[in-house]
């Protein structure tokens, strides 16, 4: 047994009291120093420490760190205060493997007559009465606000305990939540792992955890949440629950937005402001400026604005604007932005609009007419019939700008002039792409008036074969131009492919043409050239072409044989089967079907099999360089030789010298057309050369 006698000391001696060692309590004795020099079995019992490496050692020791002050305090107002007789207070004790109990300590000093001599005291164990407290204490604080949505989990997150406003607020009741988790319950996907792995580093380590975010009600709904996660630990500093606090902050969020929204979007039309709008802007120009593409900004006022505000009311005034809002978000493509700046003026900002500045001007002021159009309409809201207009000003941008507020100057600056210009219109900042523009849409003018006018002509370049003698001639479109001169296709060409004028100006084409080889089959020496006429894709795709073209046949009397149709690969991709049943229809009346530009499109070999073409045409873009680039030649040759497989007649265009005539002949070519035998030229003119030439020319 480990009763200990103390020495030197006026004091009884406990050891000989048996009864002692059965106490529920620890029953101890210090010196004046403070060292344990009894200690009853039960510490034993109680801490797992033995006895004998306990006694003289300072009881403080075996205090926990953070109860010591408050021990020395009480202790030495014992010491001190000689009416006091005892001291009672609650401390925690260290016990083995350092762990903590909480305890309820009697202490009572032994006094002699003239000073202190030691205390004799009880630990009484109160660890598991802690517990109830502890309980107590979280039903306290969940009792205390039921009102709000709290759970409390074990320290595996499982749930011990939720307030019927959590319930409410996930519409699980309370069997479907208890002994589950979060995980199993509200789980939403709306965070990632390193979320929760963060949230846990937090709480284990004894920490408050606190943040936003989305979790998902029984209902599949997903709803913002505001929690607070509060580890509890017991008195050895082990966390036994987790109480989270939580909030429903989806109100807050959507009021949040709704600042936003008033932030960055007009509150009428539900358009980005300006601030937004700008915002958007730097981020295209510099990808416009990156990928090398035009964007453009299109400036738009509504004109005589005040007026319809004066007359009609602000009320009226705010319907017909957004009224317009909508109309202008509907008619640009869903990459394109529209804003409102204030007031009566909006943007509509184009992105993307490629390298090709013809095209990027053409297409944004395409979506200008497009607009001014729109709000020329007339508009009925509230019994009001309003026919408004509006000025646009235009400023394309790639690499001139950098800056999204000078870009809107410059917009707002084209727009004054459109105002300037007399309203409903548009204009372009740079005056050189204005220019281009009102060179585009005067030339469209007078194409509408130039066939009616008869200022289209024919021209006629000679084919010849490998005895240099001529074949036959293509017909090539010119427009005598009355004060520019004869104009070439490229000037004008794509405008009316996009206008539709290609059809009218197309039926006259082929009209011209075929009169012309009906001349050429009435002329002895000339009845066996043959006529290549080109035939634009639009032309070709239109339903009635076959029967057109018959009739003009069957009136003149024509020899198909001498006719070549020169279409490109455009012509042949679209509808194939129908494509085919024209193509095979004319086919059988001896016409001839040349490919066109061939190498410059798709150029696929299946196209050249199974439409059974009689001709290719090598670009002229390839027979340039021939002589220079090795690769050229070799792609020349090789289509050469792919054209004599499929038993195709093979023409080069654009041959310019002796040289390149040479080198194409001995790779095969059969025929030859380009500026070395002659340049296009008028009817006339074609007759008298090939006359001078008579067989074979050069
Ligand atoms: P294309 O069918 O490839 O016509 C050949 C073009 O090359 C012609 O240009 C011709 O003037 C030019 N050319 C001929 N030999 C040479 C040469 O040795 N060197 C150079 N640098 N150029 C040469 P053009 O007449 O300006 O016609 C351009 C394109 O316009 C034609 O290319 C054709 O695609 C189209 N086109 C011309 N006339 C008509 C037509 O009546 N109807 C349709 N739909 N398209 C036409
Ligand atoms: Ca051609
Ligand atoms: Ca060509």
């Amino acid at each position: 047994m480990s009763l200990k006698t103390v020495k030197n000391l006026n004091i009884p001696d406990l050891s000989h009291n048996g009864l002692i060692n059965n106490l529920k309590q620890i029953v101890f004795q210090l010196d004046s120093n403070g060292n344990f020099i009894f200690l009853n079995d039960t510490w034993k019992t109680i801490t797992g420490l033995p006895i004998a490496k306990t006694i003289n050692r300072p009881w403080l020791s075996f205090i926990y760190e953070h109860d010591r002050p408050k021990v020395e305090i009480l202790l030495h107002q014992i010491s001190c205060n000689k009416e006091k007789v005892n001291e009672h207070f609650k401390c925690r004790l260290y016990i083995e493997n350092k762990r903590l109990i909480n305890v309820e300590v009697f202490l009572t000093p032994l006094i002699d007559i003239k000073d202190t001599k030691g205390f004799i005291g009880t630990f009484y164990d109160i660890t598991e009465h802690k517990k109830t407290e502890l309980q107590l204490e979280i039903q306290k604080i969940a009792l205390e606000s039921v009102d709000k949505s709290i759970v409390i989990t074990d320290p595996n997150a499982v749930i011990e305990w939720v307030s019927p406003a959590y319930l409410q607020l996930t519409g699980f009741n309370l069997e479907e939540t208890l002994g589950k988790t979060f995980k199993d319950l509200v789980y939403s996907g709306r965070q990632d792992n390193t979320f929760y792995v963060e949230l846990w580093q937090t709480i284990s380590a004894n920490k408050v955890w606190e943040g936003d975010l989305v979790n998902k009600k029984k209902n599949g709904a997903l709803y913002d949440e505001h929690m607070t996660i509060t580890p509890i630990t017991d008195t050895s500093g082990q966390i036994k629950h987790y109480i989270a606090i939580k909030e429903d902050i989806s109100q807050r969020k959507a009021s949040k937005k709704e600042i936003e929204e008033l932030a960055f979007y007009d509150p009428l039309t539900k358009l980005p402001n300006r601030r937004l709008f700008l915002e958007q802007l730097k981020h295209v120009v510099l990808t416009n400026h990156r990928e090398q593409s035009y964007g453009a900004l299109l400036f738009v006022n509504i004109d005589n604005f005040k007026t319809l505000n004066d007359t009609h009311g602000h009320s009226n005034g705010d319907l017909y604007l957004t009224e317009i809002a909508s109309q202008i978000s509907n008619s640009i493509r869903s990459t394109d932005t529209v804003a409102r700046l204030g007031g009566d003026e909006f943007v509509v900002m184009l992105e993307q609009l490629g390298h090709n500045s013809q095209k990027a001007i053409s297409e944004a002021s395409n979506i200008g007419e497009k607009i001014l159009a729109l709000l020329n309409q007339e508009y009925c809201f509230n019994h009001i019939k309003y026919r408004g207009s509006s000025s646009i000003g235009i400023c394309m941008f790639m690499d001139q700008y950098n800056n999204a507020e000078d870009i809107l100057k410059r917009a707002d600056t084209a727009m004054y002039e459109a105002k300037n210009a007399g309203r409903n219109t548009l204009r372009f900042f740079d005056p050189v792409m204005q220019n281009t523009l009102e060179q585009r849409i005067q030339l469209e003018k007078e194409l509408g008036i130039a066939q009616e006018k008869q200022e289209f002509k024919l021209y006629y370049q000679l084919i010849i074969n490998n005895e240099q003698k001529i074949v036959g001639a293509e017909a090539l479109l010119r427009w005598q131009h009355p004060k520019q001169g004869v104009l070439e296709p490229n000037e004008f060409l794509s405008l009316i492919e996009n206008n539709g004028m290609i059809i009218p100006i197309g039926d006259w084409i082929i009209k011209e043409g075929l009169e012309q080889l009906h001349r050429w089959q009435q002329s002895e020496t000339l009845k066996a050239m043959t006529l290549s006429i080109n035939i634009s894709a639009i032309q070709f795709q239109k339903e009635n072409f076959v029967s057109k073209l018959k009739t003009l046949i069957n009136d003149l009397n024509i020899n198909c044989n001498n006719l070549f149709l020169e279409l490109t690969e455009s012509s042949l991709i679209y509808d194939i089967e129908n494509t085919t049943n024209k193509i095979d229809e004319l086919k059988s009346m001896g016409i001839r079907f040349s490919i066109d530009d061939f190498g410059t499109g798709f150029s696929s070999l299946s196209y050249l099999k199974s439409f059974k073409l009689a001709q290719l045409k090598i670009d002229r873009l390839f027979v340039r360089d021939i002589l220079t680039d090795q690769d050229d030649l070799t792609l020349v040759k090789t289509i050469i030789d792919m054209g004599r497989n499929l038993g195709l007649d093979i023409v080069a265009e654009g041959v310019e010298n002796k040289q390149q005539l040479q080198i194409l002949q001995t790779a095969g070519c059969i025929k030859y057309q380009g500026y070395w035998i002659n340049k296009p030229m008028s009817e006339d003119k074609i007759h008298a050369l090939i006359k001078s030439k008579e067989t074979p020319i050069h």
